[in-house]
């Protein structure tokens, strides 16, 4: 046989993170030994060598193509599971992606970095990796010039210790290729298998001893360990009021899932890890625990990818992608605060991590736990049809009564002249006195406020023009501390004009609040109070957050005002009011789920006040108190509210009654977007009336609610149907129908399934 030569026998499926099938590559000889389905291998696409997984090793390749060789393989530590593989097969059918696609965004490392991961290129590329004097270099010996010189005494005599590549150019003043050259002979090593890096969260405290469970605890957990100990699949929807104890009950699933020789994975959104969630699962666990976050360096993800393998992590806690962490054996996945949106990927592939939570259990014989106070609809409804058991914990643990709920209609107080501004109206009588009498007890307040900046928009007065994102159909904020106007969309900034660009008058008035607005107005009412904003824009430092909390925990802050991050996973003893400025926003939106949005972040909110010893009040500010969302959150009537709104979702068959798959076409030229819309409409459209795809119904095309975005037209359609199969199988048939038309390079197009915002 031919050596390296298409005369040998095996050839291996790759999938790419492209838009394309896996393609079918030969494997040369000399590598037939180091390829395997799993592993990360390149592979030659036209011009270029793209990374890229093995998926499947067959005999004989399906076409009569010439076929090239595998380029070489990547990585050889790192290598996909199976079962991740199925998985990924699963999520790439049902969300209309590539296999490719699922399973780099899957990977918790990306393909390109796992790839670039060659030791001296990556060693000097990751400004975080580190660099070590290797045993081989003898310091007085070898390393003869000036430069090299320096970076060795940089390392043992003056740090006495490994340095990152920047910290390494920085103490010797050397070039990367100094450290480059010396890298390769072998002089210096990149550190990584020494050194783990800390994941940024502060150790834990003394291990926390835990409670003896409630009755009520007990009983519910006792119905969860059934299945975990017999290893059967079995997802249980955990509806309890904050602070009812679920997360004890996900501890205790945890410990026993450990006992047993198996792993764990707990989402939380991304917003609720905060340092006092990761410290409850460490103080139990230990160092079993390993953090996810989209946030971490590379070598942080490298270490945790490393402790997964080698069996020291086996819990991992952590946002929407850590669902795939690859631990072997899993015993239960567990998914706190299940009812949120941002579980949902808002770009391609668009899965829901709840949704893939339930499958990857069910696939590994695992139990699932989706835990909330105020479930989604689709959850709920899942749980009366018998998919998932519903446990329930109705009750707060302790003293703490459910706090005073008072709506403050805000049309009265504007009618009586007592609100500064008509557009939210800021702080009605009632919340200030509330807001004066906590602050003289020496009590915390915390302030929700849905939007960040300082008002919502600039009108002119002149000719009432509103200032628009040049780019976007949504209105520019103004930020008053950047002094720019700002796109929330696409973060375009401007300053604000003197002058309106439309009529020339200077009369431009900003309007509207966010939370800067809220600051000032609050430093004028309460001058000896210190108030603390905690927003996207005030926490974007690394380690805000972190600072922030420790202030609120000593005391140091009375008012704490912020958007929605606020209304997670934060757990204030000292907290007796909760106050939101206007329940409004939220329900405005042009979403069918808007309903249920308000009324799981006032249910959310209501949560945080009182959690300690002193009973709570919630003060919700609104034009519309007689809304049933708003109406049932101030009554703590959750029964009535979610009655009202399934009847409403079964009258219009949206979702849990039917399933839908938003159809996004956007382009620069809005006319080639249209055309492009109408031909997929009308493709799809007659479709519908084949027998087999009965009751289905497509939508459009219409302008989507966001008509522009970054200077993108963009068009929708949305098809509904009652179960998946066929809905999946007609948009197939017209999307590959669309193909036949020819590309439109010009347009591209998004397929959402089950969309969690329909903007
Ligand atoms: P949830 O996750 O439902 O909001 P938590 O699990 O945070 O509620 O529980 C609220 C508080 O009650 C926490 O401080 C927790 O430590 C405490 N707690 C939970 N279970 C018990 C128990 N059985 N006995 C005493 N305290 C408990
Ligand atoms: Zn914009």
């Amino acid at each position: 046989m031919k050596a390296d030569g298409p005369g040998s026998l095996a050839y291996a499926r790759v999938a790419l993170a492209r838009p394309l099938d896996p393609l079918t590559y030969y494997i040369p000889e000399s590598m037939s030994d180091q390829i395997h389905v799993g592993a990360l291998v390149e592979v030659p696409l036209r011009e270029e060598r793209v990374p890229g997984i093995v998926v499947e090793i067959i005999d004989k390749p399906d076409g009569k193509y010439k076929l090239k060789p595998l380029a070489r393989r990547l990585s050889p530590e790192f290598k996909v599971e199976r079962p991740l593989i199925e998985l990924a097969r699963w999520l790439a059918d049902y969300y209309f992606c590539s296999l490719g696609e699922a399973l780099a965004c899957m990977s918790m490392i990306g393909f390109n970095d796992l790839a670039s991961r060659t030791r001296t290129a990556l060693a000097l590329r990751d400004p975080e990796h580190w660099l070590a004097v290797s045993r081989e270099c003898a310091p007085d010996g070898r390393a003869t010039t000036p430069t090299q010189r320096r970076v060795i005494d940089a390392l043992l005599a003056e740090a006495n210790r490994p340095l990152t590549a920047v910290e390494l150019r920085e103490a010797a003043s050397v070039s990367a290729a100094v450290a480059e050259r010396m890298l390769a002979h072998g002089w210096l090593v990149a550190h990584d298998e020494e050194v783990l890096r800390a994941d940024g969260y502060p150790e834990p405290d003394a291990p926390a001893i835990p409670p003896t469970l409630t009755a009520r605890q007990q009983a519910t957990l006792d119905e969860v360990l059934v299945p975990l100990r017999a290893g059967d699949y079995q997802t249980f929807l955990l509806h309890g009021v904050t602070g009812s104890g679920k997360t004890e009950i996900y501890l205790r699933a945890i410990e026993e899932t450990l006992r047993g020789g198996r792993t764990a994975i707990v989402l939380v959104p991304e917003i609720a890890l905060t340092p006092q969630t990761v410290e409850t699962f460490r103080r139990r666990l230990g160092s079993l625990v390993g953090i996810y976050h989209s946030q971490l360096s590379l070598g942080q993800k490298f270490d945790l990818w490393k402790s997964i393998r080698d069996g020291r992590v086996r819990v991992v806690v952590g946002a929407r992608s850590a669902l795939f962490a690859p631990l072997p054996a899993l015993g239960v996945v567990i998914v706190d605060e299940e009812h949120e949106s941002s579980y949902k990927q808002d770009d391609a592939p668009r899965y829901h991590a709840r949704d893939m939570a339930v499958l990857r259990a069910l696939r590994e014989g695992a139990v699932a736990i989706l835990g909330s106070a105020t479930p989604s609809a689709e959850s709920l409804h899942n749980a009366r049809e018998g998919k998932y058991r519903l446990l329930r914990l109705p009750d707060r643990i302790g003293p703490h009564a459910p706090p005073s709920m008072h709506v403050v209609d805000l049309k009265r107080h504007w009618r009586e002249g007592q609100l500064e501004s008509a557009d939210g109206g800021m702080l009605s009588p009632p919340l200030r006195e509330a807001i004066a009498l906590r602050l003289e007890r020496r009590e915390q307040v915390m302030l929700l406020l849905n939007r960040r900046g300082f008002a919502s928009q600039t009108v002119c007065l002149g000719c009432g023009k509103i200032t628009f994102c040049p780019d976007c159909d949504v209105p520019m904020t103004w930020h008053k501390s950047a002094e720019r106007l700002l796109c929330h969309w696409c973060g375009q900034r401007t300053p604000l004009p003197k002058n309106c660009p439309e009529c020339g008058k200077d009369e431009m008035q900003t309007l509207g609040q966010g939370t800067q607005r809220i600051e000032e107005t609050l430093a004028a009412a309460f001058p000896t109070a210190s108030v603390l904003r905690i927003d996207a824009d005030s926490m974007r430092r690394k380690g805000a957050f972190l600072t922030a909390w420790e202030k609120i925990n000593r005391h140091e802050v009375d008012i704490i005002l912020g958007t929605q991050m606020i209304a997670k996973g934060l757990h204030l003893e000292r907290v007796t009011l909760v106050g939101v400025v206007s329940a409004d926003f939220a329900l405005f939106m042009p979403d069918f789920r808007a309903a249920e949005r308000t009324f799981s972040l006032l249910t959310q909110m209501a949560g945080r006040a009182g959690r300690g010893a002193i009973a709570g009040e919630v003060i919700v500010q609104t034009f519309m108190p007689q809304h049933y969302a708003i109406d049932c959150a101030a009554r703590l009537a959750e029964e009535s509210f979610f009655e009202r709104e399934l009847r409403y979702r079964r009258m219009l068959r949206f979702p849990p009654y039917g399933r839908l798959v938003g159809l996004v076409l956007s382009g620069a030229d809005e006319n080639q977007v249209r055309e492009r819309a109408f031909q997929l409409g009308g493709l799809l459209k007659p479709l519908a009336y084949k027998p087999q795809y009965k009751g289905i119904r497509v939508l459009g095309p219409t302008p989507a609610p966001l008509a522009r975005l970054q200077g993108k037209y963009r068009w929708r359609l949305l098809a509904r149907g009652d179960r998946p199969g066929p809905l999946h199988a007609l948009l197939r048939e017209g999307l590959t129908a669309l193909e036949r038309f020819g590309r439109a390079s010009s347009v591209s197009l998004t397929v959402d399934v089950d969309p969690c915002d329909l903007l």
